[in-house]
């Protein structure tokens, strides 16, 4: 293995470690570390920040958007505890690189982006890496994808003070949906909302993390 991504892989489970008693998840699925194994985050990221493609650090992809650290990265994937058969949900698709890695994971990926041209790039980029499981779509993910709901998971990668009610309705039963809560100041709350089999559903607080914000418009 390339000694970057295995120093990647290194920090990401030093961190696990870390905030075990916020998480709850002293280690992440082998399946997860796989996949952060198995995508090149290099091939997600412009040509100026390819010294730094396997540092634990959020990087720039234009439109003053970034991609998150690979920790948080998989972290996220972690808490969806996803399957082979699962289709998930991402608002956000910014680079593709969390959706290449939903995509090891994962059935199908739906990814909604709001800003056109990281819409399109994202989606060519996953083409031409052979992600053929990954859908993209230029829209605004407040109100989902009901055509191909529901989801087993849910993903939003952009801080909002509330999950958008149409997610909640797109996740089936038994689903997970993770979301930075954002509250006052720079930080959010990454926080993990699960729905029962009455569809009745539940949060918790995992971390404070920061991203940037999800957009209605
Ligand atoms: N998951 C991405 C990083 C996401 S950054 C990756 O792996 O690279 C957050 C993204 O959310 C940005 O690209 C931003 O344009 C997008 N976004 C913000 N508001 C949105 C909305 N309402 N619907 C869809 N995408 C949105």
């Amino acid at each position: 293995m390339n000694t970057d991504i295995k120093h990647m892989l290194e920090t990401i489970e030093r961190e696990a470690r870390l905030t075990a008693s916020y998480t709850g998840r002293e280690r992440f699925a082998d399946a997860v570390m796989a996949a952060m194994a198995a995508v090149n985050r290099a091939d997600f990221v412009p040509n100026v920040a390819h010294s730094q493609a396997f540092s634990n650090v959020p990087l720039a992809i234009g439109y003053g958007q970034t991609i998150s650290q690979p920790y948080i990265v998989a972290l996220m994937t972690d808490l969806l505890d996803l399957s082979q058969e699962d289709r998930v949900l991402e608002l956000g698709t910014g680079s593709g690189y969390q959706a290449a890695i939903l995509a090891k994971l994962a059935k199908q990926v739906y990814s909604l982006e709001r800003i056109e041209s990281l819409a399109e790039s994202a989606a060519s980029r996953l083409r031409q890496l052979g992600f053929n499981n990954v859908s993209c779509r230029h829209s605004n993910g407040y109100q989902g994808w009901p055509e191909e709901s529901p989801f087993d998971a849910i993903i939003i990668t952009a801080a909002s003070p509330f999950v958008p009610s149409a997610l909640l309705e797109q996740l089936k039963a038994g689903g997970r949906l993770v979301v930075p809560l954002a509250d006052r100041g720079l930080y959010q709350q990454l926080t993990l909302f699960t729905k029962n089999q009455q569809g009745e559903t539940a949060s918790r607080p995992i971390l404070a993390v920061s991203f940037v914000p999800l957009i209605d418009d």
